[in-house]
C-alpha cells in the first residue's frame, strides 16, 4: 500500500503498522510531527472494512492531533493510533498488552491516550507494558477523565463567540447534538449560564437524562439541524456540516466539541456566506488534550490547566477578530496559525 503516495499523507514523519497473529492485533501508529515535542493524540480501536481505511483515518487525525496540540499551545507534536477491531472472538486484554508492547517500541515520540471505542481498562491493561500513557485516573499526576476538561472548553468558546456576536448566554437559545461524556457537561454549563436548550441524541437514556435534569427540549436527531436557534453545538460526529444540513441551520454560531465538523474544507467558506461563525473544532475542542499534557509533561496541576484554557480562549479571540478584518474564513486562518506553530 502506497504511503508517500497517499492523499492524507502530510510529511508524516513516521507510520508504524503492527501486526501480531497470536492475539489478531492489526494496528497503526503515526506520527505526523514532533516539532514542538513527542507526538501525543488517542488510540482509536474501531472496525475497520480493511486497513486501506484504517491507515487513512490515522494518517488523517494524527494530522489533526499536530493542529490541536499546537493551538493549545502545548509542548507536543502530533500522533494517533487506530486498533482494528479483530473479526470473531478475541482476547481484550491479551489484545491491547500485545499493543502496549508496541507502543513501547515507538520509544517515546507517542503517547497514547483513550479515544473512541478504548475503555480505561484497555487503557490500564497498555500502561502494564508502557509509560507512554495518558489520561489514566491513578497512579503519578493521574489527571482522569479529560472530558469534563473538554466541555469547559467548549462552554468558554461558545460564550466567547457570543460576545463578539453581541449576544448574552442568558436567553439565547442553543442546540446541542450528542449528550454523552462532553455533551451532557456542555448543557449543564449553558444551562447554569442561562441558555435555553433543545438537545437531541440517538441513545434516548442520554436525552431523557439531560431533560429531566435540565429545562432542555428534546427533538429527534433529524431535526437537530433546523431548529430556531442561535448557537449550534456539535458534540456527537464528525461531518455533520456538509451540503445536506448546511441549508437547514438557523444558528448564527458553530461551537462544539466534535473533531472534523467539517465535511471537506470548502464548508468552512459556505458557512461564512451564510452569515455563520464557525468556530474551529480543534481549537474549540482541546480542554482533554490540555488535561492529558499536563500529565505527559509531569506538570499537572489546575492552575497549569486554567492557564492553557484561558490560551484557547485567546488563540479563538485572534482567529475570529482576524476573520473579521480580512473577510477570511476561520478554519483557513486556524488552519495557517497551526502550520506555522509546527514549522510547516
Ligand atoms: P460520547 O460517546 O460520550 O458521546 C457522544 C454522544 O453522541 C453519545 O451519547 C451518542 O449516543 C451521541 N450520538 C451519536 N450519534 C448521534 C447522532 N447521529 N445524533 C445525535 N447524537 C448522536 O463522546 P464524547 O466523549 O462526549 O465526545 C463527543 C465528541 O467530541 C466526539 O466527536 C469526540 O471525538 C469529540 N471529542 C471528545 C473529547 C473528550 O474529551 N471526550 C475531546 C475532544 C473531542
Amino acid at each position: 500500500m502506497a504511503i508517500f503516495e497517499h492523499p492524507s499523507f502530510d510529511a508524516h514523519e513516521s507510520v508504524h503498522s503492527f501486526y501480531d497473529e497470536a492475539t489478531g492485533l492489526r494496528a497503526f501508529i503515526a506520527v505526523h510531527s514532533t516539532h514542538l515535542g513527542p507526538s501525543a493524540g488517542g488510540t482509536r480501536f474501531w472496525s475497520y472494512a480493511n486497513s486501506g481505511d484504517a491507515l487513512r483515518d490515522v494518517l488523517r487525525l494524527s494530522r489533526g492531533m499536530s493542529y490541536k496540540n499546537a493551538m493549545a499551545g502545548l509542548n507536543l507534536g502530533g500522533g494517533k493510533a487506530v486498533v482494528m477491531k479483530p473479526d470473531g472472538d478475541y482476547d481484550r486484554t491479551a489484545l491491547f498488552t500485545k499493543f502496549g508492547e508496541f507502543i513501547n517500541t515507538v520509544g517515546g515520540q507517542y503517547y497514547t491516550a483513550e479515544d473512541v471505542g478504548m475503555t480505561t481498562d484497555d487503557m490500564r491493561t497498555i500502561r502494564t507494558q508502557t509509560k507512554y500513557v495518558a489520561g489514566l485516573d491513578e497512579g503519578d499526576a493521574a489527571s482522569g477523565d479529560p472530558s469534563p476538561v473538554t466541555a469547559d472548553g467548549v462552554f468558554r468558546c461558545i460564550k466567547l463567540a457570543a460576545d463578539k456576536r453581541g449576544l448574552a448566554l442568558k436567553g439565547a437559545r442553543v442546540a446541542v447534538q450528542g449528550l454523552g461524556h462532553v455533551g451532557f457537561t456542555v448543557c449543564k454549563l449553558l444551562d447554569e449560564a442561562g441558555a435555553k436548550l433543545v438537545v437531541t441524541d440517538v441513545n434516548t437514556d442520554a436525552l431523557k437524562k439531560t431533560c429531566s435534569e435540565f429545562d432542555a427540549k428534546a427533538v429527534a436527531p433529524d431535526d437537530i439541524y433546523t431548529q430556531d436557534v442561535d448557537i449550534f453545538s456539535p458534540c456527537a460526529l464528525g461531518a455533520i456540516l456538509n451540503p445536506d444540513t448546511i441549508d437547514q441551520l438557523r444558528a448564527k454560531i458553530i461551537a462544539g466539541a466534535a473533531n472534523n465538523q467539517l465535511s471537506v474544507p470548502g464548508m468552512g467558506q459556505e458557512l461564512q456566506d451564510r452569515g455563520i461563525l464557525y468556530c474551529p473544532d480543534y481549537v474549540v475542542n482541546a480542554g482533554g488534550i490540555i488535561n492529558i499534557a499536563g500529565e505527559i509533561e509531569g506538570n499537572y496541576s489546575k492552575d497549569w490547566v486554567e492557564e492553557k484554557l484561558q490560551g484557547v480562549e485567546k488563540t479563538l479571540s485572534d482567529i475570529i477578530d482576524q476573520a473579521t478584518r480580512t473577510g477570511r474564513t476561520t478554519d483557513t486562518i486556524a488552519d495557517e496559525m497551526a502550520r506555522a506553530r509546527i514549522g510547516r
